[in-house]
Formats: structure tokens, sequence, C-alpha cells
């Protein structure tokens, strides 16, 4: 319902260009609650404002997309964008922030506070303020709140209740998404726990999603449905919370689930040493290289991967009728047929393979789970329906875009096909394959130099020519 391509989010400072969020895709699903985990300053607390269509200098969109699915309440769905989001603030998405002291008006009192949060055109404003106060009061009671609260001003209000009025307002008009940014910050762990039960009951109840930022890996493993790890601007891992548990792949989140202390586990915790990179002038390569563990000579560069569907290119392949949609056109045409089937064979699928050392990526999963139209898509058999693959840096999909062309291509791609009797002509010999490859790839000069190769390769694999 929340779709972020290739987001840019930069504040224009005196010290310089901070560059906050920095190429950040990736999908926010209806009913369920979604981490956003990373130390301070990794571009969490940003992403919330642009997410929330709260853009103001000196922070500004830079390049990328933004775009949710805002439903009417009358069954009708429409696309809407920053500077649209922000005309259905309160009742399509809300925005609990962190520290209550600097968000509640301290001169106004809190039920004023709930009247100001009803939109213009919303039927609860038409109804008058005593309607608006009987509901807040009926939803204050549901949450079991004292409803005297209404009539305090916040400075009245101990710093747990404040934070419970604050995911109130942010919710009484049943959002489809609630974005809370450390909603727990600076609370006391029994505390803590009463407003974490609360956002995630009222998210069952209401059936909407949350967006939850907190830099407390333990508090994202209790409630997160999905994670997504920011690191110095970047999204470096993102994935259901149980897999990024059981199985995280980026050093980061590995020290991250690292350093946290569980309980029985009597092991001394270490802390990531240093701090995350200045985003007035990041470092080039991996932002993560001076404090990783693994880091290799290439992660300082900008070394494209040889292979890579990054979040910021996921890549989705849906059949119709079993047939490939190659453009956006039949897609629609198929649609407005009404063809019944829709196949969805690879959904948002991302990878990377590192150019710098050899390695093997192994695919693995049950027949029909997607691993050949993912392999089709990479040979160029297949077109994706959203998404790209990067072949040492170059994308193969983008419209007019530089990928890699013929020869290039297929010196940097090569399948072995499943069934050798499908994949060779019965009228040609073996033999017409290797050096015609050998010669039309440019990989020998000359007819002898490609009977060397040919013969060589073909002892490879315990054959002769
Ligand atoms: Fe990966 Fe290298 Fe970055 Fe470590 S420094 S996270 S190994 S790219």
């Amino acid at each position: 319902m929340l779709r972020l391509r290739d987001l840019k989010c930069y504040y224009d400072t005196p010290r310089g260009v901070v560059q906050a969020v920095d190429g950040v895709s990736f999908d926010i699903q209806p009913n369920e609650v979604l981490g956003i985990a990373g130390e301070s300053g990794c571009g969490k607390s940003t992403l919330l404002k642009a997410l929330y269509d709260y853009i103001q200098p000196p922070l500004q969109i830079v390049s990328g997309t933004y775009e949710a699915d805002f439903s009417d309440g009358k069954g009708k769905v429409k696309t809407i964008g920053p500077g649209e989001i922000r005309q259905h603030w309160w009742e399509f998405i809300s925005y609990i922030p962190q520290g209550s002291m600097s968000v509640l008006n301290p001169v106004i009192r809190i039920e004023s506070q709930f009247f100001d949060a009803v939109p213009r055109d919303h039927s609860l404003r038409a109804a008058g303020k005593t309607a608006i106060r009987e509901r807040v009061a009926a939803y204050l009671k549901e949450l079991e709140l004292p409803v005297e609260v209404l009539k305090s001003y916040p400075h009245q209000l101990s710093g747990g209740m404040k934070q419970r009025v604050l995911v109130a307002l942010g919710t009484f008009l049943h959002p489809q998404i609630v974005l809370a940014d450390e909603p727990t910050t600076a609370l006391d762990v029994v505390v803590q726990k009463g407003i974490l039960l609360m956002l995630t009951e009222l998210q069952r109840q209401m059936e909407n999603t949350l967006v939850l930022v907190s830099h407390d890996m333990g508090v994202h493993y209790q409630i997160s449905d999905r994670l997504a790890i920011m690191y110095a601007g970047k999204l470096v891992e993102y994935g259901p919370t149980d897999a990024i548990f059981n199985n995280p792949a980026h050093p980061y989140t590995q020290m991250l689930i690292g350093s946290l202390p569980r309980v029985g586990d009597r092991r001394q915790r270490v802390g990531i040493s240093g701090r995350p990179p200045n985003l007035v002038n990041p470092p080039a390569g991996c932002r993560f290289a001076a404090r990783c563990p693994k880091v290799m000579d290439h992660c300082a560069h900008e070394a494209p991967a040889l292979l890579q569907i990054e979040p910021e290119h996921f890549v989705s392949c849906h059949l119709y009728g079993n047939e490939p949609l190659e453009r956006e056109s039949a897609r629609i045409a198929q649609c407005e047929q009404g063809l019944p089937h829709r196949l969805v064979a690879v959904d948002d699928v991302s990878l990377s393979l590192p150019a710098a050392e050899p390695s093997i990526l192994s695919i693995v999963g049950e027949s029909g789970s997607g691993k050949t139209t993912l392999a089709r898509i990479i040979l160029e058999l297949e077109h994706p329906t959203s998404g790209d693959v990067l072949i040492e840096g170059h994308p193969l999909f983008e419209k007019g875009g530089a990928g890699l062309k013929g020869r290039d291509y297929y010196r940097a791609v090569q399948p072995i096909f499943q069934n050798p009797f499908e994949a060779f002509s019965a009228r040609k010999r073996v033999d017409k394959y290797l050096f015609n490859a050998a010669l039309r790839l440019k990989i020998a000069a000359n007819r002898k130099e490609a009977h060397e190769i040919v013969a060589e390769v073909l002892e490879s694999v315990g054959l002769d020519l």
C-alpha cells in the first residue's frame, strides 16, 4: 500500500548537503507491522518524515518516487504521492512522534488538540465539537485512559500518560497507516511495554499498518512482521523479521543482532565500535566499510556488483494466462479483458553477487516457486513486470538505458540449461556451438586460437575434441 523507489531525501544545511536517505526502496504491505531499525543518524526518522509527506526545508526529496494507495472508505482506491498524502493526515496516515514534550502544545488543553486533529472535511467536524468530544471520550475509555486528561494541559500529565495520549491522538480516526517514531524512547521499561502493547493491540484491532522506528532490536523482534535495516542513509537489509533474526545477511545486521542480550546467555555482548559516517560527505563504496569486520579491498570502491537485483530494482514477473507480459500496455489490456489467472512467478526479489570474488549463489526452492523464471529474467528470456537487473552496473531492462548489449552481455552471462536434449539442435555438430561462441564473442582472435580454447574447455569437463 506504500511504495518507495530509489527515494533520496537530503537536508541542505550550511555545513553541506546531508544525504540522510539515499536511494531507499521498499514496499509496505497492508495490515503489517514494519520495523525500521538502525543507529541514530542513519536516516530512520527522515525516512518516516518522507512517508508522512512532511517535507519542509531544509529537507527535500531530490529524486525517487513515493506513492500510497489511498482508500476513500467507499471502495475506491486511488494512488497518491507527495503533496497529496498530507491532505489525508490523521484519517489515512498518522504520525506518533518521539518526545511527547515537544509535540503536544503546552498551552492548549488535550481536548483541543483532538479537535485540531479532525480534518476540515471529516464528517465528525461537521457534526460539531460535542460529537468530537463524545467520540474522543469513548475512545479514551476503550484504551482504558481516564477521560479527565481531556481537560488537562500537557504539563499536568506524566511522561507515560502523554505518550498514551499521543497514541490515542494518532489512532482515534482509525487511519490506515500509523507511523510511530521511537514512541517509547525515554520511558521506563514498564511504561514502554504498556505503550508497545497498546500499539500492537490497536494495529490488530484496526487491521491497519504500523510502521515503527526504533533503534531497539528487541522491540522489533517482539512486534515487527518485517524489518528494514538502515545504515548511513542506505537500506542495507529488508525482509521478514524471523528470517532476518535467524539468518542476517549484512554484517551490520549481524552485529546489531549480536549485540542483543539474551536471557540465559552469559557471554559478554560486544557493541559496534565507531560511529556511522558523516552524511555530508559519506565515503565512496560501502558506507559500513570503516566498521565492518569483513571489509575487503574492493569494499571501499564503487565497484559495481557482477549481478545485482537491489531493493531499488526489486524484480517481479507476473504471468497472465501463462504468457509473459512484455509491456505495461499489454498488462492493462489483459486486465481490461478480465483475464482471471494472474500467476505471480517472481515477486520483489533482490540479490547481489559481488564482482571482486568468484562466488556461487544457490537459489533453492520447490518446483513452481519462481527459480527458473528468475533465471530467465537474468537471461533476458523473460521481461519483468517491474524492477530491473544490473549486470556490472548496467540495467538490462531500463528503457533507453545503457545496458550491456550483444557480445558484452553474452560474455558476462551464460546459461547451463536443464535439458541437454532441448538445448542443442539435432542438426548441428557440437563443435560448431563451441567454435562459433569462441569466435563470435571474441574470446579467440582466430580459428587456431578458437581450436585451442575449445580443446581446453572440453578437457576441463572430461571430454576431448
Ligand atoms: Fe559488505 Fe564490504 Fe560493506 Fe562489509 S565493508 S558490509 S563486506 S561491502
